[in-house]
C-alpha cells in the first residue's frame, strides 16, 4: 500500500513535532485565508481532497521539510499513474534524499524497505516474556524503557 501523498505531508509534519495550527500559523501566505481557514485547508490537504499543486508545496516548504520529489511520485501515483513508489519509512515518512536527524544515532538510514532505524518499532521487544498467569496479578509491563524522546 503506497502512502497517499496527503499521508506523506502529514507524517512529515508529525515528524517536526507540528500541529496542523502551528503549520497554519506559518504558511500566512494562502491568498483569501484566514487562519481558521488554513487550518481547514490543510486538514482537507491531508485527507487528500485538495489538489496538491506547486503553490501548494511552495506554500508547505515554508513551513516543514519534505522531499517535493517523493511528494510528486505520491501524486502520481495517487492519481494513477503507473510507477515504482519511492522508499520511505512507513512511520517517518523520512527518504534517502531526507534522512531524519536523531541526536543519537545521527542521520538514520533505512533498516527495512519501509522502516527507518529512528523510529521505534512497535513489536514485542526480546526479553519481555510474559510469565504465565499462576495467579490474579498480572506482570506489569514496563514502560520506562524503549520511549524514543
Ligand atoms: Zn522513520
Ligand atoms: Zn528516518
Amino acid at each position: 500500500m503506497v502512502m497517499s501523498p496527503g499521508t506523506y505531508i502529514r507524517k512529515r509534519r508529525e515528524a517536526q513535532g507540528l500541529s496542523i495550527d502551528d503549520v497554519a500559523g506559518i504558511v500566512g501566505t494562502v491568498p483569501h485565508l484566514d487562519r481558521l481557514g488554513r487550518v481547514e485547508w490543510l486538514c482537507l490537504l491531508e485527507a487528500d481532497k485538495v489538489p496538491i499543486t506547486a503553490d501548494v508545496v511552495a506554500c508547505l516548504a515554508k513551513a516543514f521539510p519534505f522531499d517535493g520529489a517523493v511528494l510528486h511520485a505520491l501524486t502520481e501515483i495517487h492519481a494513477g499513474e503507473d510507477r515504482s513508489p519511492p522508499q520511505l519509512c512507513r512511520i517517518c515518512a523520512c527518504s534517502d534524499r531526507l534522512p531524519c536527524r536523531d541526536d543519537i544515532l545521527g542521520l538514520c538510514t533505512l533498516i527495512a524497505p519501509d522502516l527507518c532505524n529512528a523510529c521505534p518499532v512497535d513489536e514485542p521487544g526480546e526479553g519481555a516474556q510474559p510469565v504465565g498467569d499462576e495467579g490474579d496479578t498480572a506482570p506489569e509491563p514496563d514502560h520506562s524503557q524503549g520511549m524514543a524522546a
